[in-house]
């Protein structure tokens, strides 16, 4: 079999000299390959010094690994995995179609493979490196970064709010916006969420200039951390919920919008999710909430679902945001439910998440701009 893979390298070599450094990714797919066997090994080891094929990590036995294929190598590309029974799935149909031209694979590459980062999109962060992160960033970015205690949980940890601003000490935006994710503990994507928008806008600042303008930011990664690290136990959720809840009373006058990360679904929802009624505004809601689908299509992201919570789903659903809507006079409250997948259905596998991370981040980008300019 392997002078069979001999002889396509042979054929294909004229191509690969001329392929020089990818400007645009027009054709360009991302598979997911998972080498089964030595054989298998073998196969990807010849491939991943060609240049068509772009691997994102050496290839380890029983590991995934993410290849983008070059649009010539394509046919060659599944031969070589239909030919030796390879596992692979198709993760991106075409590159070029992100509205970012490829940014996101760019920086997810890169964030998986170099260490500037202070946190990596390749796994799911456990309670104590969420709070290493939550530190380390607030020693780096003093001028941005601050962390509030907001209250402790039944198993006395400390649940702690990122404050991310660039207004001067002690001032406020007029307008601030509220991430949360956890209070499921088994949504493991959820907090993963929160962390990378905090990694955008604050390690990515450059980039992401626009997310922080005239725009203060909270965020708390894990809502339920007793949950998170014990996520088989049975944990109340009393007294977390409460010092969200008092956190959102707290600063009615700031926080105009509220984004609650769940799995698994793919959804944008709205109050309410006690009554199949709706809210005045909810066309408003709406409209923002497509707007965000709509971008998250466009980088190659699934479709996601918009409407109320007791619609969409089922009478009773919603929690937090009908609180942060009805009491907490939080104009735009979303429960944001993300896509599963993984064995156990509710959280996708590790090595797809950065780039799932990054094509819902986009969809932020849109809400927090018609945020703004309101
Ligand atoms: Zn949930």
């Amino acid at each position: 079999m392997l002078v069979f893979v001999g002889i396509i390298m042979l054929v294909t070599a004229t191509v690969s000299t001329n392929n020089e450094k990818i400007k645009n990714y027009f054709g360009y797919k991302v598979y997911e390959a998972f080498p089964k066997t030595a054989r298998h090994m073998e196969v990807l080891r010849l491939m991943i010094i060609r240049p068509e094929y772009d691997f994102w990590s050496s290839a380890k036995f029983k590991k995934p690994v993410f290849v983008m294929v070059a649009p010539q190598s394509q046919r060659e590309f599944m031969t070589y995995m239909e030919g030796y029974h390879i596992p692979h799935r198709l993760i991106i149909k075409d590159v070029s179609q992100s509205i970012d031209g490829g940014s996101g694979i760019n920086y997810c590459k890169e964030n998986v493979n170099n260490k500037e980062d202070k946190i990596i999109f390749d796994h799911y962060p456990r309670w104590n490196e969420v709070n290493k992160y939550m530190d380390l960033l607030a020693r780096s970015y003093p001028e941005l970064v601050s962390i509030e205690e907001v209250g402790r949980t039944h198993e006395n940890r400390t649940l702690r709010m990122l404050r991310i601003s660039t207004a001067r000490h002690g001032r406020r935006h007029r307008k601030a916006i509220l991430i949360d994710g956890g209070i499921h503990a088994r949504e493991w994507v959820a907090p993963a969420m929160v962390l990378y928008v905090v990694n955008q806008i604050v390690e990515h600042r450059s980039s992401n200039g626009e997310m922080l303008e005239g725009v203060d930011w909270f965020a708390l990664p894990v809502v339920n951390p007793d949950g998170y690290e014990f996520t088989h136990s049975y944990v109340g959720l009393g007294r977390q919920t409460r010092a969200l809840s008092n956190f959102m009373l707290d600063n009615i006058p700031f926080i105009k919008m509220y984004l609650t990360f769940h799995s698994f679904g793919q959804s944008f929802l709205y109050p309410w999710g006690h009554t199949k009624e709706l809210p005045d505004d909810w066309e408003e809601l709406d409209e923002l909430a497509r707007k965000a689908a709509e971008a998250i299509i466009k980088t190659g992201g699934p479709k996601f679902e918009v409407g109320s919570s007791s619609n969409v789903l089922s009478f009773g659903a919603g929690g937090a945001d009908d609180f942060a809507k009805g009491r907490a006079n939080i104009k735009y409250a979303y429960t944001v439910e993300m896509p599963g997948g993984g064995p156990n259905g509710f959280d996708l596998p590790a090595t797809s998440l950065c780039l799932q991370l990054h094509s819902l981040y986009q969809g932020l980008r849109v809400m927090v701009k018609a945020l703004r300019e309101e």
